[in-house]
């Protein structure tokens, strides 16, 4: 093919050989069964234990149930995308943070399980690390490290409610584990700068500048690490042990009963339009509804400090 200088093609050429571009469905097709075959691997079964995952305030219940009794159900495009996103992005950041146990099983009251990630003694950066931050004296102690990939357009702050979802499966552990810090790593997807305008019952107005900040201004961070400490003396731990016990046994009951009659709805209905479970859990039905009140939220619960 001749490409004649300044970017144009001589025009039969052009007819003759162009090139070929269409939609590849069967490929996509190919894609989406392979990552069905994978995700139904790791799907659980209603007899196994129940996962922290499972019973996060903020996700819901009858979801957690449904996933496990469907036998089998449409993958929705956003399951497919989380899905992906999390496994990649925790693959590259527990390489990168030099994780020598990758993952730690541990029970709680033989109903729960956890497999939270943990840095080990044995990296260069954690003694360092230790010192500065950590209430832990000695060079043996360990961490817990729960990485989040989110498309949140905004940095996330602790009294951000999405923040305080990643934060409550990090406090989680470390109730589980016995631990007492934590680091939160949160890699933002989308890094293009959005400047609320406006709310309506449509949803949110944005705009989104060409340059990420003013002149001077830092561009947005794509990554984001927290330190979490939550001292093994602090009364938060019963609170949350307790939050954890009657979630647990609430899902508990119900697969082992095999009903969802008890199962509160989500709290927040909104989740139920993406649902791969609306049609069989019909919400518009169910009258208990999960609460919205955090513990998390209590004015003087979380004190942010300056690393700095
Ligand atoms: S439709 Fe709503 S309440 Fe029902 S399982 Fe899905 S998220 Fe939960």
């Amino acid at each position: 093919m001749a490409l004649i200088w300044g970017g144009s093609y001589q025009s039969n050429t052009k007819k003759e050989m162009p090139i070929i571009i269409s939609k590849d469905y069967r490929f996509l097709h190919l894609l989406r069964t392979n990552l069905k075959v994978l995700y139904s691997s790791r799907k659980r079964k209603p007899e196994d234990r129940i996962h922290v995952s499972d019973i996060l305030s903020g996700s819901c219940l009858r979801k957690a149930f449904y996933a496990r009794v469907v036998k089998d159900y449409d993958l929705t495009v956003e399951d497919i995308d989380n899905f992906v996103r999390g496994e990649s992005s925790e693959y590259v950041l527990v390489g990168l943070a030099d994780i020598g146990v990758t993952q730690k099983e541990l029970l709680f009251e033989d109903d729960l399980i956890a497999r939270p990630d943990l840095m080990t003694g044995s990296s260069s950066h954690k003694s360092e690390f230790q010192n500065t931050i950590s209430t832990k004296k000695d060079n043996e102690a360990e961490i817990i490290v729960e990485f989040k990939d989110t498309k949140s357009f905004e940095r996330l702050t602790p009294d951000n409610k999405r923040f305080k979802s990643y934060l409550r499966q990090l406090l989680y552990y470390l109730v589980i584990s016995g631990y007492d810090t934590g680091i939160l790593c949160i890699r933002y997807s989308n890094n293009r700068r959005l400047v609320w305008i406006k709310r309506d019952t449509k949803g949110d107005y944005f705009f989104s500048p060409k340059t990420n900040g003013q002149e001077g201004e830092e561009s947005l961070t794509e990554i984001e690490s927290w330190t979490v400490i939550l001292e093994k003396g602090s009364n938060i731990r019963d609170i949350l042990k307790e939050e954890i016990r009657t979630r647990v046994s609430l899902l508990k009951s119900a697969l082992d009963s095999n009903s969802d009659a008890q199962l509160p709805k989500v709290a927040e209905e909104w989740k139920c339009i993406k649902c791969p479970f609306r049609q069989t859990c019909n919400p518009s039905s169910v009258i208990s509804q999960d609460s919205e009140i955090d513990i998390l939220d209590e004015k003087g619960l979380i004190v942010t400090i300056d690393s700095n």
